[in-house]
């Protein structure tokens, strides 16, 4: 086409100014702002301009493209001006998910993080003195109430113990190894070198916190002697690591923690674990085995112990390091601390997570929560989803609903082995692979994450917050109806 005759189109586009001034668009110019309106209206018209230019857009056709064009900067603008981290359904069943942000926060939690954030807060200000204060304070003082021994009220000052909070686990790690063990050896057992998800290798962080690692035994078997031998003037710490994502079944021994502490005395070497998940709460009633209480650690003499805040402990993310004053005071003054230290928010978080577990008030927290939910709730809630889905597909007998049996997972890298029953609701379709349903329902909004099992896709409900259930009918009804 001509030049002449492309300009004479481009005078047909009304000019930004003409579509602020469009009563259309005028209702976005205050919660949108003027420049966003006026960049999208831009995008807009730069791309009718492209599309003529190019011959992509017949120009019997242009009439009709600006009929809609206040519809189109509409849709550019809610593109534009879209959160990227939304909310999920999770129906995984996985309750530590960690693509799916981990630990969903209390109510309690949330509010406490608001209250404190949404203002000034005495984050480290102490307001009987005036003076300033630590951030250490707010949660110390709860850790020492869940941590302290009914049998030995009152401990001796060298087995009191404080925490201190940190970005995350593998920030825990890094900066415990480099207090207590720069420059020096560390031994820790070949069958507790462990990959978490995301790349946390334990030699890698061990080489950037400048220990050297001593592994002792085989990838099956470490004795209490293999320890022994591997110590020379040069070791700084035992570490022992939880084996959170895998198991060693079979031909195995481990020594206890016990045997590792009373070397460790012997030597005068401290005793690290990493525990990972690292539970407060006592997870053999909701019937999940072997994985460790952070009070059994202690109790057995661990002298620093590391965890998530955000996996079994069902706060936020953080890495808590816990254990003997004299040590903890010594991570404590690292330059890393102030590099790796943690926000108001997850303090304020932190404080009322803990603050249930004070009060045993374990329903307060969802992934506790979730844990404990009896199957039969479950299947109520099923059964509930199963008759609305039927209902919507009366009339088109290429969907299949039904409920099976299955298990959930803790994830998070805790308790491998460890599932709970649930009841999952498999959805089929004669026309849609399973891949296809799932994909689906991850497109919607809110986006609908399930599982694909035995070739069916299904949904767990254990993982689902009852608050969801209707929007979950409300989702899979329009898929269903198309
Ligand atoms: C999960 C895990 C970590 C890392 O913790 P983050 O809080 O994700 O940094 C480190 N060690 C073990 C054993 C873990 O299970």
């Amino acid at each position: 086409m001509k030049d002449v005759a492309i300009s004479e189109l481009f005078r047909k586009l009304p000019s930004v100014d003409e579509l602020l001034r469009s009563p259309d668009l005028s209702d976005l110019l205050s919660p949108c702002g003027h420049k966003a309106v006026s960049d999208a209206i831009r995008r807009v018209l730069d791309h009718i301009r492209g599309q003529l230019a190019t011959g992509n857009l017949d120009p019997r056709g242009l009439d009709a493209v600006l009929s809609v064009i206040t519809h189109s900067v509409r849709q550019d603008l809610k593109s534009a001006l879209h959160l990227s981290l939304r909310r999920v359904i999770n129906a995984t069943g996985v309750i530590l998910h960690t693509n799916l942000g981990r630990a969903p926060l209390s109510s309690a939690a949330l509010d406490h993080a608001a209250e404190v954030a949404s203002g000034y807060s005495n984050l480290e200000f102490d307001v009987v003195t005036g003076e300033r204060g630590k951030r250490d304070i707010h949660v110390d003082r709860l850790f020492r109430e869940l941590f302290a021994d009914e049998d030995q009220p009152q401990a001796a000052p060298s087995q009191a113990l404080s925490t201190i909070v940190v970005n995350n686990n593998a920030a825990a790690v890094l900066i415990a190894l480099n207090t207590l063990a720069e420059g020096g050896e560390v031994v820790v057992s070949r069958g507790e070198l462990v990959e978490i998800g995301g790349s946390f290798r334990i030699p890698d962080v061990m080489a950037k916190s400048g220990a050297t690692l001593r592994e002792v035994g085989t990838t099956n078997r470490t004795r209490i002697s293999d320890y022994e031998r591997a110590i020379t003037e040069n070791t700084r710490l035992l570490l022992r690591v939880h084996r959170s994502n895998f198991q060693i079944v079979g031909f195995t021994e481990q020594p206890s923690l016990a045997e590792l502490v009373a070397l460790g005395r012997k030597r005068g070497i401290p005793v690290m674990e990493d525990l990972g998940s690292g539970a407060l709460f006592d997870l053999r009633a909701a019937g999940i085995h072997g994985e460790p209480q952070v009070q059994e650690s202690l109790k057995a003499g661990v002298d620093v112990v590391t965890f998530s805040g955000d996996k079994l402990l069902g706060g936020p993310q953080a890495g808590l390091i816990c254990g003997r004053q004299a040590l903890i005071s010594q991570i404590r003054s690292n330059p890393l601390f102030r590099a790796l230290r943690v926000d108001k928010l997850i303090y304020a978080a932190l404080e009322a997570t803990l603050l249930a577990y004070v009060k045993q008030d374990y329903d307060a927290i969802p992934t506790l929560r979730m844990m404990r939910i009896p199957v039969g709730e479950i299947e109520r809630r099923a059964n509930a989803v199963l008759a609305a889905l039927l209902r919507v597909s009366r009339e088109d007998s290429s969907w299949i609903f039904s409920l099976v049996d299955g298990r959930s997972v803790l994830g998070g890298g805790a308790a491998p082995a460890a599932t709970l029953p649930t009841i999952l609701i498999s959805v089929r379709s004669a026309l849609l692979p399973a891949s296809e349903i799932a994909a689906k329902l991850r497109s919607a909004d809110p986006a609908i994450v399930g599982r694909i099992q035995d070739d069916q896709f299904v949904l767990d409900l254990r993982t689902v917050f009852p608050r969801e259930d209707a929007l979950l009918i409300q989702t899979l009804s329009s898929l269903i109806t198309g």
